[in-house]
């Protein structure tokens, strides 16, 4: 076929999955690609859907999922590119609707299907800290918090529910197993996560796992599971290492014979079992349909120079369980990763943005460049050093957008002239009315509670007598019949004199609203865009005022979690230390210090041409060491064993002193010997 050129780019093994079972007229059997970072799966991905369209597919009948709602627009204007050169006219993004994560297509389905199966379709959604406030609602309700003050918090309480939920196991095992800690309260915390359902159920509330449960839960009904599988011929997933039992319950309901079923990933990538992932539905998937699935494995990277595969490759080689991979690339360089050690964390970041506005100055945008870490506190250095130095950047995986009191105040306004019944909400609106505090904001949902009809009840619910003056406004709020996108103009000018009286800052904030105003006009109504942002929130700014202007230069800051799929021409790792890659959290079992060796892994093979690893010797940890003090002292990453360094370049730097420049007294640290200790 001439048109199909864009066949002919791919490596052997690349084609093969791609047009793997898509000759004959039935759907293709099972397919699983497992390879390694940079090996071209997302593309060879990208290439299958397009292949499928242009053999005649329908757009609306392929489902493609992956991890983010980023990776899957990405993988979407792929399939665009390659749709438009094979076919002439593109198949666009918006024929490909059933395309974006496990959770928002759970979303759109059970929303789709609620009345069918006993949801009510106005159900709001809970990200993670409404839930944790919710457990804690429950948790005041049982008397719970003031028998124990070491009673665990509610964002432990949260992470146990989650967890169970999630790997289907019992509450006694997820204790034992991974919140050792917290087994004392078994008796106490099982009453709590059954008043935590309840609330849910009578406040027509979903948090983020009930997406997956409820849908899990629904197909197992053999006729809704056939009704809802008959929507799809091709079923096609990302990053299926980190994907949990429930995902996979999913799947198999969906496709109980796997035709039409692909799923692609890296069981050497699988960073997600803290949150019940697990990596067993990737090396059981072979098996799970009959027939056998066909596996393809991939081997050369595309992506980086041989010298940051083979790096890589010594990381992981070191891994205890592992499908083993040898990953090639014939991109030569004769840059090694470097491994920088540095005094302080200060330092690292200094190095840092000096090297990264030097590569700007040689040409390399600062699109092409990435700072990632473990967690989002490590990047505070950085972020100062670069708004010091004016340098604008986008900050993946930390604080949204939404985190901030504003943004969560007004959409839960909008969310609560939804859904009256979602006490999270209700607390936290009622309480912005002048004189309501939380007993009143309580009295009056109580009340509301007991109204048929919550919506139209709030004209007959009394409020306290200090509050009768903001009272008439706010239940016109409630109560308007405003359509969309006009209801979110209404409550916005509501919440706006507020506004002055709540912060310091409000003229900063109200420029925030007005830029989510627009945001949510592109969306077809509230529940959609209420959806998205809860599931999928747009990353801070350095501003923190949105996303920066499209033809703006900015540099990355990521998460090593939120950094996966992507790549950059130049990547730099904070704190490639013991007790933060690996976190000293993360090193009480072997199956926790093994993910964290893959995390450092995936992190590394993010990098195309240039990769920077950053050794401060010293780094500040959130939890106080024994002496109270906040720092330790730090040793490189037990990854990097003296074995492997010469797979590095190592280099030691401070800065060079300026002449007259007073500076601060240089950390109490021998550099010098701490240096000999290390590399010997
Ligand atoms: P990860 O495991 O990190 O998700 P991946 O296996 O999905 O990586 P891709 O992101 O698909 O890898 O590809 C890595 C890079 O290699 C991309 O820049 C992609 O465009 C390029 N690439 C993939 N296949 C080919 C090919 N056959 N020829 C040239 N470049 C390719
Ligand atoms: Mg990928």
């Amino acid at each position: 076929m001439a048109a199909a050129t864009y066949l002919d780019k791919l490596n052997d093994q690349q084609r093969a999955a791609v047009v793997f079972g898509t000759d004959g007229s039935a759907l293709p059997p099972p397919l699983l690609v497992i390879a390694g970072a940079g090996s071209g799966k997302t593309a060879m991905l990208a290439h299958r859907v397009a292949h499928l369209l242009v053999k005649g597919a329908d757009p609306r009948r392929i489902l493609l999922m992956t991890f983010s709602r980023r990776a899957a627009l990405e993988l979407t204007r792929r399939v665009e590119r390659i749709t438009a050169t094979a076919m002439g006219t593109p198949v666009v993004a918006e024929a490909l609707r059933w395309s974006g994560t496990f959770h928002a297509i759970g979303a759109r389905l059970l929303r789709e299907h609620a009345l069918a199966i006993g949801l009510h379709p106005d159900f709001s959604i809970h990200d993670r800290e409404d839930s944790a406030d919710l457990m804690n609602l429950c948790r005041h309700g049982l008397g719970l918090s003031r028998t124990d003050s070491r009673f665990p918090t509610k964002g432990t309480c949260l992470a146990i529910y989650s967890r169970a939920v999630n790997s289907g196991a019992p509450l006694t095992d997820v204790l034992r197993d991974h919140f050792p800690w917290c087994a004392p309260w078994a008796d106490q915390l099982k009453p709590l996560f059954g008043a935590y359902v309840t609330a849910k159920q009578a406040q027509n509330v979903l948090d983020y796992d009930d997406l997956l449960l409820a849908w899990a839960q629904v197909m197992a009904a053999p006729d809704f599971a056939a009704h809802i599988g008959a929507a799809w011929d091709h079923v096609l997933i990302d990053e299926y290492q980190d994907t949990n039992r429930l995902q996979a319950r999913i799947l198999t309901a969906l496709k109980p014979d796997g035709r039409g079923l692909t799923v692609v990933g890296d069981d050497a990538q699988s960073i997600y079992a803290f949150r019940a992932a697990d990596v067993r539905n990737i090396l059981d998937f072979p098996d799970t349909f009959l027939p056998r699935a066909e596996v393809i494995a991939l081997e050369r990277n595309y992506r980086s120079t041989q010298p940051i595969v083979a790096a890589a490759n010594a990381v992981i080689a070191e891994a205890s369980e592992r499908y083993t991979k040898e990953l090639w690339s014939e991109r030569t360089s004769a840059d090694k990763p470097r491994l920088v050690t540095v005094a302080t964390e200060a330092l690292q970041a200094r190095y840092m943005v000096d090297r990264i506005l030097q590569d700007r100055e040689g040409g390399m945008r600062l699109k092409d460049q990435a700072v990632l870490f473990r967690t989002s506190s490590h990047a505070a250095q950085i972020e100062a050093e670069l708004t010091r130095r004016n340098v604008p950047y986008v900050k993946f995986g930390g604080l949204k957008f939404l985190d901030s009191a504003h943004v969560k105040d007004l959409l839960s306004v909008l969310r609560l002239a939804r859904n009256p019944r979602d006490r999270v909400a209700g607390f936290r609106v009622l309480q912005l009315i002048p004189g309501i505090g939380p007993t009143a904001a309580g009295r009056i949902l109580d009340a509301l509670d007991l109204t048929p009809n919550p919506r139209s009840a709030w004209e007959d619910v009394a409020p306290p007598p200090r509050a009768a003056a903001g009272w008439p406004a706010f239940v016109a709020a409630m109560t308007t019949n405003a359509v969309w996108p006009a209801a979110i103009g209404l409550a916005r000018a509501w919440y706006d004199p507020h506004l002055d009286r709540i912060h310091e800052d409000a003229e900063a904030r109200r420029a925030d609203l007005l830029q989510l105003e627009q945001i949510a006009t592109g969306y077809p109504s509230a529940e959609a865009f209420l959806t998205e942002l809860t599931l999928d929130p747009p990353d801070a700014t350095s501003d923190q005022a949105g996303v920066p202007l499209k033809d703006e230069d900015y540099l990355i800051l990521s998460t090593i979690h939120s950094a996966k799929g992507q790549e950059w021409r130049s990547v730099h790792i904070l704190n490639a230390v013991d007790g933060c890659i690996p976190s000293d959290l993360g090193t009480s079992s072997t199956h926790e210090l093994e993910e964290e060796r893959r995390l450092l892994y995936v992190a590394m093979t993010r990098a195309k041409d240039h990769l920077t690893l950053g050794l401060p010797l010293r780094f500040y940890v959130t939890r106080q060491t024994r002496n109270g003090d906040r720092h330790i002292y730090a040793m490189r990453t037990r990854f990097i064993p003296g074995a492997i360094l010469d797979r590095f370049e190592a280099v030691t730097w401070s800065p060079a002193p300026v002449a007259g420049e007073v500076r601060p007294a240089p950390a109490p640290i021998d550099v010098a010997a701490t240096m000999r200790a290390m590399w010997g």
